[in-house]
């Protein structure tokens, strides 16, 4: 007999601020706006031009004592808004993936538990699962069941940074474990087992990496790359001999880097695996960025797929489905080889939180997957919103709204399309003898600079300019300065880039007759 809830009362139509139909029409003319905004792209300032505190000024100094009609905050938007807004984003935003993004805060699920929304957590791991074979990682990344079991499993975290301290914290606390066992003395002292951990990096690895490492109170060693900016095996068995003979390290984690933010430069997994097998050390795989071109066949991509492919290697992999597979920012997707290294280390079971099936079905929450207590953003949403009918849930929303909406050939084409327009700005960048690439071009990324060192110049003429955004970085070891070109929005085409091309050529004309 099914069981029911109590009827709807009339009462239940009514909010403070918002009724249903008042609902119905705000709705829609929010859908209208975001499809005019959408439209508005190219008529936009690339950079705004407002100045800090811009902001303040532009609103009430007290917040309203009566509410006020939706109408009057929709007229700020562009005002206040919109005016200071950067079209450096959105970058993987997608229609599929705001219409999921709405479903899922209707739903408004909190996924802390199994039993809190089946649904919920059952359809993330499906859809781990489908992402894993989408990339075609090897099977044992795939979801074995129980939280407290062996085997591999994927799960959703908000940000690669996020997805590195896990990783951090987890291989922290193994390690600290293992010497605990070994010397009882360190029972006592924890703080003994933790002066002598060391984690290794290369010199090109994210940000994140270091923060994490000071997070997680262990030092982190950052390794010089080669030529390539690839870190290498032999780098990284020369380093753990040293610590070693030292005998005032215990090894254990390593993350190496696919598709470095920097210049998008690929360290040597295969070596580097082979290394950490040898040595006991964790591998940990970053590849926030260019992780998702695994789903492109090996053939079509990448040309460092020698180094890339022998994902078996690693005990952990991760890539952000949120900068190159049309979902909304922020997903960044986790697995792990053997997931109860994380769900063991930091599992603590409030009795607020258990329920029947615990242990039976994984619990995505923070003391087993260490992800935030209340998931937000993992909510429900209609799995088919571009398909027609059967609109079963989706957990993992936007994975099943992008795998679903676009489907592996669609998402296939997009990352090839990227790299094709990649290559078509470094061949006009090829073709003027001004320019020199600097790093090899595998990706959607370009990095290219001034032959006549004048680089930092031609930058902030083309910041000033504010036609077009670009970012500058620099690989420290040589001196050498360079320009990213990135291409990251789903409606980029040949002649955004011929455009982007002309501009940079004739700033660069400026520059250099002032030389
Ligand atoms: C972008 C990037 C990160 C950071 O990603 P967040 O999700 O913003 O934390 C980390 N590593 C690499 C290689 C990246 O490209």
């Amino acid at each position: 007999k099914p069981r029911l809830r109590p009827p709807i009362l009339s009462s239940d139509l009514l909010s403070l601020a918002m009724d249903r139909e008042e609902f119905r029409r705000q709705g829609k003319a929010m859908v209208d706006f975001i499809a005019d905004y959408f439209a508005s792209f190219r008529q936009r300032q690339v950079v705004p031009d407002v100045r800090p505190g811009y902001l303040r000024p532009l609103i009430p100094a007290e917040p309203p004592q009566a509410g006020e009609p939706f109408e009057n905050v929709m007229a700020d938007l562009e005002r206040v808004v919109l005016s200071g807004f950067h079209a450096y984003y959105p970058t993987a935003n997608t229609f599929p993936s705001i219409l999921a993004d709405m479903l899922s805060d209707a739903i408004g699920c909190i996924g802390f538990s199994w039993i809190a929304s089946p649904a919920c957590t059952e359809l993330e791991t499906v859809m781990m699962d489908w992402l894993a074979k989408a990339l075609g990682l090897p099977p044992i990344t795939s979801s074995g069941g129980g939280s407290g079991g062996s085997g591999g499993g994927g799960v959703i975290q908000g940000s690669a940074s996020e997805a590195t301290l896990v990783i951090f914290l987890s291989a922290r606390n193994l390690a600290i474990q293992r010497l605990q066992a070994q010397r009882p003395e360190a029972q006592q002292q924890p703080s003994l087992a933790l002066s002598r951990l060391v984690a290794y990096a290369s010199d090109q690895s994210h940000s994140s990496v270091e923060r994490a490492a000071m997070l997680a109170f262990v030092q982190l060693r950052k390794l010089p790359t080669d030529g390539k900016r690839s870190l290498r095996g032999d780098t990284l068995a020369r380093a753990v001999a040293e610590d070693r003979a030292r005998d005032s390290s215990l090894f254990w984690l390593l993350i190496t880097t696919l598709g470095t933010t920097n210049s998008c430069a690929f360290d040597n997994l295969a070596e580097l695996g082979e290394v950490c097998q040898s040595e006991g050390l964790w591998c940990h795989v970053d590849a926030a960025y260019a992780g998702a071109s695994l789903i492109c066949p090996s053939t079509d991509t990448s040309p460092t797929e020698s180094s890339f492919h022998p994902k078996q290697l690693a005990d952990s992999f991760n890539f952000n489905p949120g900068k190159w597979l049309q979902i909304t920012f922020d997903c960044s997707a986790l697995w792990l080889k053997d997931s109860s290294k994380v769900v063991n280390t930091f599992n603590v079971d409030p009795l607020y939180l258990q329920h029947e099936f615990s242990g039976l079905v994984p619990d995505y929450r923070d003391v087993h997957w260490l992800h935030s207590l209340v998931r937000q953003r993992l909510h429900c949403t209609t799995a088919a919103l571009a398909d027609s009918v059967g609109s079963a849930f989706s957990l993992a929303e936007d994975l099943v709204r992008s795998s679903r909406s676009y489907g592996i050939e669609g998402l296939q084409s997009y990352i090839r399309k990227h790299i094709r327009l990649a290559k078509q700005f470094e061949e006009l960048v090829t073709a003027d003898d001004r320019f020199e690439i600097v790093e090899e071009v595998l990706f959607g990324l370009v990095c290219f600079r001034l032959k006549a060192r004048l680089g930092s110049r031609l930058y902030r003429r083309i910041r000033v300019d504010g036609r077009i955004h670009l970012i500058a970085s620099e690989f420290e070891a040589s001196d050498t300065f360079f320009i990213r070109f990135a291409v990251c929005s789903e409606f980029c085409e040949a002649a955004d880039i011929r455009y982007a091309y002309d501009v940079i050529s004739e700033l660069a004309n400026e520059v250099l007759s002032k030389k």
